[in-house]
């Protein structure tokens, strides 16, 4: 076991939890929504519209599991915290409330 390993500091480590645990639900989400949709289409009793409607909702999750996979690949290069548009620091409450946000306030 090793024992020179770097100790992240609280904050950034509660952000990695909180963000795995965000990409895990998010995919748990799309699954079961997906299966949803799936039952939909193979059932002709259902119309038209309620399809559509479940279909939005599945591409809104889809968007959301899209986020956190970037966010997460993000942290795994140590690239969370940094504005996308202008580089500047997105700022630790920031990303504390808006799991997997790529832009700092100013860029918004
Ligand atoms: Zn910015």
């Amino acid at each position: 076991m090793s024992t020179d390993q770097p100790v992240p500091d609280d904050a950034a480590e509660d952000y990695a939890t909180r963000l795995r645990e965000e990409l895990a639900r998010a995919t748990d989400k799309v699954q079961e929504l997906q299966a949803d949709y799936d039952e939909m289409l193979a059932d002709p009793a259902v119309i038209q519209e309620d399809r559509d409607a479940s279909a939005l909702v599945l591409e809104h999750a889809r968007r959301q599991l899209e986020a956190a996979q970037a966010a997460v690949e993000r942290l795994d290069a140590g690239d969370v915290g940094r504005c996308v548009k202008c580089g500047g620091e997105i700022g630790a409450e920031r990303l504390a409330a808006l799991v997997g946000v790529t832009t700092c306030v100013r860029c918004a």
